[in-house]
């Protein structure tokens, strides 16, 4: 539910530095104005905002009746594979770098996630594909 408030953190964000820039006559977006205060505000608001996006749009939520406390409940591997793949790598002095493409050798793994949802008890598996080790070819 706190994370649903948000917007309304964005908006007395804007509302706050609305009336402090009418009031002291700076500019909206003068950095250099913020005092301490405003700047630990503005950050707290930010964060916030992000807390909304993340729960509103990645927080994993039961397919069964859409509630958010959800528990990892089991965890397996179902298959293990290696892919080449390649990286961009940095070599020479850090003032005239050159860049090459490396062969690298990736293990991915597949793990089957177990979850459980804290409101409705309904359970539910995610296959996910990870990343688990990168080797130079
Ligand atoms: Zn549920």
């Amino acid at each position: 539910m706190i994370y649903k408030l948000g917007f309304i953190a964005a908006l007395s964000t804007l509302l706050v530095r609305f009336i402090i820039s009418a009031n002291s006559g700076v500019q909206f977006f003068d950095f250099t104005s913020f005092t301490l205060l405003e700047s630990i505000f503005y950050l707290l608001s930010f964060v916030w905002v992000l807390l909304s996006i993340w729960d509103k749009y990645f927080r994993t939520r039961c397919p069964n009746c859409n509630s958010a406390p959800v528990s990892l409940i089991d965890k397996e591997e179902l298959k293990r594979w290696e892919e080449i793949k390649q990286e961009r790598q940095q070599r020479g002095p850090p003032d005239t770098p050159e860049f090459y493409n490396v062969d690298v050798i990736v293990t991915m793994v597949t793990m089957k996630f177990l979850f459980k949802c804290e409101n409705c008890k309904h359970t539910w598996d995610k296959d996910n594909d990870i990343p688990l080790d990168i080797q130079e070819a």
